[in-house]
């Protein structure tokens, strides 16, 4: 049982010590102390199915058996910083990462984070191309660090942020944009900044394939075949954040991208890499690769022993685990089952979203689609209180983001539907 301190005290303690800007799901915050799986527990030993940490960082599941002994296993033999000596947990998680890339994305440079992976891919497009702009989507989220803040697209996200060169183009939001789900129409955007708003040569174009900040949109078909068109004519790179979509989540591929047919020239990647260890990556061409001996480039922890070990455990456990499989299976009956509640009631706007990265926006009217954000809170309140965690997100606060570890079953898709049908069939 867990002897350490309560909720309270853990609270104050957060209150005096820690950043204000620190937030919290839930009226009454959740203390968790122990992890297993797809399963969360409070500190009176009270168990959570956790719908949304596959996202946050754990692909395979919390505390998975095969990731801890890799872990250990080189903890106890080894950690040390990435450079300087050679070590064989570094190289062989590269090549089995490069194993799972289409075309000749195959070097890798390793990262602590998402936010540096897009740092570190946007520096790579503008050395490459000799070019400074950038153009990202609206509604976007790339990170925190002061490059990637100018491409992240949503206010709540933005400090006093320095541009730097970063176009938004129009979000391909098939459920909110002004051409539906028509991607073609809204990459003609992406050619208009291009035209009117560049010297007619960028660095790059940057985007998510479903974005999870934003609220699980999925780029409207065709956005990103005639996108990357557009980019390549301008001498541009297409870099493709698979920070969240990526690791097998969307269940009919490994990759977010490859829904819509495309090859990237650079891939960023990091949560779920390491299954909630510090992780994340950058792949690219050899070619491309080629522009960071200009200069020394170094990070003291990207790609050290300990993180590369969870790295490989976690590719061998999608792979023994047919995880990608079971985000089909259970993700297209899970979707299913909401898009049934969607019939039911009329809070529900929209059902979207792939695999075992869904999404459920509520509205108070389907008309103006007024984004229902207290309904959302007060309905995850309640669910949490009846042992299921579910996330949410958008720009309005809005839309339920489903994005359980990758080892959620049949089963826990119906308690999870159960429990969202119970609490909205009280409101
Ligand atoms: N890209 C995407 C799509 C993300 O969702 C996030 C984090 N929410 C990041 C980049 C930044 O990752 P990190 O928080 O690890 O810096």
């Amino acid at each position: 049982p867990y002897t350490g301190p309560s909720s309270e005290e853990i609270m104050t303690k957060r209150k005096e010590f820690l950043s204000p800007s620190l937030f919290h799901f839930y009226k009454k915050p959740l203390n968790v102390v122990d992890g297993k799986m797809q399963y969360l527990f409070d500190e009176n030993g009270r168990r959570y199915l956790d719908a949304f940490g596959g996202i946050a960082t754990v692909c395979c599941g919390h505390c998975h058996p095969d990731i801890i002994d890799s872990i250990v296993n080189q903890i106890k033999r080894l950690q040390h910083s990435t450079v300087l000596y050679l070590n064989h947990a570094i190289a062989d998680f590269a090549e089995a990462l490069a194993s799972k890339m289409p075309g000749n994305l195959k070097v890798v440079f390793f990262t602590n984070s998402g936010t540096e992976a897009n740092e570190l891919a946007m520096m790579i497009a503008r050395l490459y191309t000799g070019s400074h702009d950038i153009i990202s989507l609206r509604n976007a989220y790339h990170g925190n660090a002061a490059g990637t803040m100018g491409a992240t697209a949503q206010s709540i996200w933005k400090f006093n942020v320095i541009q730097s060169g970063v176009h938004h183009a129009l979000n391909p939001d098939p459920y909110r944009g002004v051409f539906g789900s028509d991607g073609e129409k809204y990459a003609k955007d992406v050619q208009d900044i291009i035209n009117f708003g560049t010297s007619g040569h960028v660095a790059g174009f940057i985007s998510e394939a479903i974005q999870g900040v934003g609220g699980i949109i999925e780029l409207a078909a065709g956005y990103l075949p005639a996108v990357y068109k557009s980019i390549k004519n301008a001498g541009g790179l297409c870099i493709a954040d698979e920070v969240q979509a990526g690791f097998a989540r969307t269940g009919s591929h490994f990759w977010g991208f490859e829904s819509q047919g495309v090859v990237p020239d650079i891939v960023t990647m990091a949560k779920g890499i390491g299954n909630g260890i510090p992780l994340g990556a950058v792949v690219t061409t050899p070619e491309i690769a080629e522009v960071l001996t200009r200069r020394s480039y170094f990070n003291t922890f990207g790609g050290n022993p300990v993180c590369t070990a969870a790295g490989l455990a976690v590719l061998k456990v999608i792979e023994k685990e047919k995880l990608q499989e079971n985000a089909f299976v259970v993700g297209t009956y899970l979707k299913k089952r909401l898009t049934e509640l969607k019939d039911k009631y009329e809070i529900i706007g929209d059902v979207r979203g792939k695999g075992l990265m869904l999404g459920v926006e509520l509205v108070t009217d389907h008309q103006h689609k007024t984004p229902a954000k207290n309904e959302t809170l007060h309905i995850m309140d309640q669910m949490k209180e009846m042992g299921v965690l579910v996330g949410k997100g958008g720009f309005y606060g809005n839309v339920f983001r489903i994005t359980p570890p990758l080892c959620f079953t049949k089963e826990d898709a119906d308690f999870f539907v159960d429990v969202m049908d119970y609490t909205m069939s009280k409101m």
